[in-house]
């Protein structure tokens, strides 16, 4: 036997009822079902909803009867036939029956539990009937009357229930029935006399569970509109999942604190007879949903987190209180004489006060009562008066296995405290199942995500970066990380801040990551600095992943390195000197950053964003042999090569070249092949070659007076005064049909960079704009070489690759 219970969604329509059916008769060929069904979507609402209206205005309320009753004849229309006539005169008698007492309280003007009770019960009443005959059609069915069966006491809108004689007449019913399928409404019950009671809202999980134990049945199935019971409210957390097993004592706990998908009571019946309780979707059937059992298999130490809105906190406080005992028995006595539930509980140690959390329609009524109860103590000053604070929530975490774990408190709260929610009470039971937390309501949604990302969500990997430099390129980098953030977050799981930013006179600082939006003003307004400075307080903030990102061309800052990666701070830089100077320091940072396990990386050293180095490396690390290299490197001088003719004037072309980015700051180190020729002698040595920087060949086409230049402003003067020499270098290939390509040469172990006539033949013919070209001719690309072309200069594709080098690092 197994019970099966189906939620207000799954029934809510022909088309889901349809779905219900179909569950129904499979199981219904392994073993006998029992089927215990909700009203038809949100009847039960509508129902007491048409009740209140009736008080005020009959035809209001019978409006709402009128639209539950299209529903319902809608269903007996699409899914009875042999039968229609008479479930509809049934219903319509039922209708009747509703509609008189709808009547009877616009008359009366008076709405009691009892009347709340019988109406209410109507909805389980037309849905198990109608669904029982709509199931006899198809297999062998019966409709059961749970009003017979299930027997609690007066309580008519949360009845208790009286298990022995419950019991006593589900299995003299079940005994005597033959067929294989019954189905019956959840949630209604009647009392000793026969009079209609409810069990509660949402109600009728606790119905199936009775059936389920009263029954021994090997399964209770609660078939509902989620694929079981999630790590937190997948309303409110998008990130939630289904949690695969639970135990009982965890599910009580969820569901006590707001998790809905179970009404608490549930467990209990089942728990009682240990009845595993699955918990299943109508819409995706084949999803396993949830197993809640005696012993599930071990999973997270947190299980699940939920939460109550609408909470009061009602707070008994005074020095009177301490050493007299009683007072929380009076307190807990007065609240549930008056059946005023207790969510929360939390006692100072001090015993000068105690705090519950009650429902906030429930606090009112709980004040009231209370300073009755206190009355005395109130009046002689030993107490004060009941305090009452309201909109608040309580979160729950909870897991049974939290108790083997410290640290899981600790956790909790620190994510909420670094999200600023504010925890007015926390408790934590003695059985350490749950901690759970008093906060402002409006809080409530933030909190669930921050402790689900906290608890449940694949960890995500923290970089923080210290960036120095916003020029260009600086600028760039930070706007595309603003922009990627989210993205990196969600796919790659990475959190990227940047914590500090530097330029050359001012730095800013946020440990909790700088604002990218509106970092230039909180920069512009932030502290003087130095190189030093910045550095001492990089290495005190003491962070985990840290990366020093250099955007500068600064001869200095690339002095700092070594300091950086003696810390373990990874360093990205864009800026060529480290690499370009001695070979022996270049190795000295290698060294360095394999000793203290930080990244030093310089992709953009060659080709901006071009992934040259990275594929060099590739190449010798699967053992592969450089003889070869040829190159554009220069996106400038590209630039101005390309630009460069008779019209037009070298000085204009170069200004341009600046303008737009594509030069050095001190455009002369690009003009006279110095950069070019740094560049080269990177890439020797990343083939594995020593080399330093004089041994490149540089034979500059600049006049020897533009060379000896000091300042910019010189430097362009003597580009006008020698206009004609340029002229002529242009005329020189022009003739030829050929092009002026700066060409960086690398073979045999020698290097030698300038301007060479590429005929029309050439690959490097066709190089547009400030494109760059590498090809490597090694032992696996011999005769046609490896080529990498593409933008080689700018700012924005040079802070791409800057951005691919801290990808790197995380990704390492
Ligand atoms: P039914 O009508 O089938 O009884 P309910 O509306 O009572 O369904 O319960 C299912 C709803 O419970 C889900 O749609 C979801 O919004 C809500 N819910 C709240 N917390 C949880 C949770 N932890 N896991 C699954 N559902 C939850
Ligand atoms: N129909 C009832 C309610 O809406 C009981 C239930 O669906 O569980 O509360
Ligand atoms: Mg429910």
């Amino acid at each position: 036997m197994k019970v099966l219970k189906f939620g207000g969604s799954s029934v809510a329509n022909s088309e889901n009822i349809t779905k219900v059916l179909d569950i129904v008769a499979k199981t219904s060929k392994e073993t006998k079902v029992a089927v215990v069904v909700s009203a038809f979507g949100k009847t039960t609402d509508k129902l007491l909803a048409g009740a209140n209206e009736a008080l005020m205005d009959i035809t209001i309320a019978k409006e709402i009867l009128e639209a539950i009753k299209s529903l319902h004849f809608q269903i007996i229309e699409d899914l009875i036939f042999t039968n229609k006539k008479a479930v509809s005169e049934e219903i319509t008698a039922m209708f009747n029956r509703l509609q008189s007492i709808y009547e009877g309280v616009f008359l009366l003007q008076e709405l009691s539990d009892k009347t709340l009770a019988k109406v209410s019960s109507f909805g389980e009443r037309f849905s198990s009937f109608i669904i029982a005959n709509a199931a006899k059609e198809l297999f062998d069915a019966i409709h059961g009357e749970s009003r017979d069966l299930i027997i609690t006491n007066n309580d008519y809108l949360s009845g208790q229930v009286n298990f022995k004689l419950t019991n006593k007449n589900i299995n003299s019913f079940f005994d005597k029935n033959k067929h294989q399928v019954v189905v019956l409404g959840g949630f209604i019950s009647a009392n000793l006399e026969g009079e209609t009671t409810t069990l509660g809202r949402g109600g009728s999980d606790y119905s199936a569970s009775i059936y389920a134990a009263d029954l021994n049945a090997d399964e209770l199935q609660i078939w509902t509109d989620v694929s079981g019971m999630y790590t937190a409210n997948p309303r409110v957390v998008k990130q939630a999942y289904p949690i695969s097993e639970i135990s009982y004592e965890e599910a009580m706990e969820l569901s006590h604190f707001g998790a809905k998908v179970l009404y608490p009571p549930t467990i209990q019946p089942a728990l009682r007879k240990e009845i595993p309780i699955r918990i299943k979707n109508t819409f995706d059937p084949e999803n396993l949903g949830t197993l809640i059992s005696k012993n599930p298999k071990k999973g997270t130490d947190v299980k699940g987190i939920s939460h109550i809105e609408n909470i009061s906190l009602i707070t008994l406080e005074g020095g009177g209180m301490i050493g007299i005992p009683g007072f929380s028995k009076r307190l807990f006595e007065t609240l549930s004489q008056q059946k005023i539930n207790v969510v929360f509980i939390t006692q100072a140690s001090s015993e000068h006060s105690i705090c519950v959390g009650v429902y906030e329609n429930d606090a009112p009524k709980a004040k009231l009562l209370l300073d009755e109860t206190f009355s005395i103590e109130i009046d002689r000053k030993k107490i004060k008066p009941i305090i009452v604070e309201n909109e608040l929530a309580i979160i729950a975490v909870v897991g049974e296995s939290m108790k083997n774990h410290q640290g899981l408190s600790g956790q909790m709260f620190s994510a909420l405290g670094r999200n600023n929610v504010n925890v007015r009470a926390i408790a934590q039971g003695s059985s350490e199942k749950n901690i759970s937390a008093v906060i402002n309501k409006y809080d409530a949604e933030k909190a669930l995500n921050t402790l689900h990302e906290q608890f449940f969500e694949e960890k995500t990997k923290q970089l923080n970066l210290f960036v120095t430099g916003v020029g260009n390129v600086g600028e760039r980098f930070l706007a595309q990380l603003h922009q990627q953030k989210k993205f990196l977050k969600e796919n790659l799981k990475l959190k990227i801040r940047v914590i500090g930013i530097s330029n050359s006179r001012k730095m800013v600082f946020d440990t909790t990551g700088i604002n990218l939006k509106n970092w230039k003003e909180l920069l512009e307004n932030g502290e003087p600095t130095t190189l030093d400075t910045f550095y001492e307080k990089v290495k005190k903030s003491n962070h985990i992943n840290s990366v020093f990102i250099d955007n500068t061309a600064n001869q200095q800052v690339s002095e700092v390195y070594e300091k950086y990666l003696r810390q373990s701070i990874s360093v990205v830089t864009c800026n060529k000197i480290a690499c370009a100077s001695s070979f022996e320091n270049y190795k000295n940072l290698k060294r360095i950053s394999r000793k203290y396990n930080a990244s030093f990386l310089f992709e953009t050293n060659v080709g901006a964003g071009l992934p040259i180095i990275d594929t060099l490396k590739n190449l010798i690390n699967s053992g592969d042999r450089v003889h070869k290299i040829q190159a554009v490197l220069s996106g400038s001088l590209n630039f101005v090569f390309n630009n460069f003719n008779e019209d037009s004037t070298f000085h204009d072309v170069v200004g341009q070249a600046q303008k737009e980015g594509f030069t050095e700051p001190d455009p002369k180190i690009d003009l006279s092949g110095v950069d070019v020729a740094r560049k080269i002698l990177i890439l020797a040595r990343e083939s594995g070659y020593q080399l330093e920087l004089e041994d490149i060949a540089n034979s500059s086409f600049l006049p020897e007076e533009s060379l000896q230049t000091t300042t910019n402003k010189d430097f362009y003067a003597s580009l006008i005064k020698y206009e004609n020499h340029f002229q002529d270098i242009y005329k020189e290939a022009d003739v030829k049909d050929c092009r002026l390509k700066y060409v960086a040469e690398f073979s045999n172990g020698k290097a030698n960079v300038g301007l060479q006539h590429i005929a029309s033949d050439h690959p490097f013919y066709n190089l547009e704009g400030s494109d760059n070209i590498v090809l490597f001719f090694t032992d696996r690309y011999p005769e046609n070489p490896m080529l990498i072309k593409g933008a080689g200069a700018g700012a924005d594709v040079t802070a791409s690759g800057i951005f691919a080098d801290v990808i790197r690092i995380a990704n390492q």
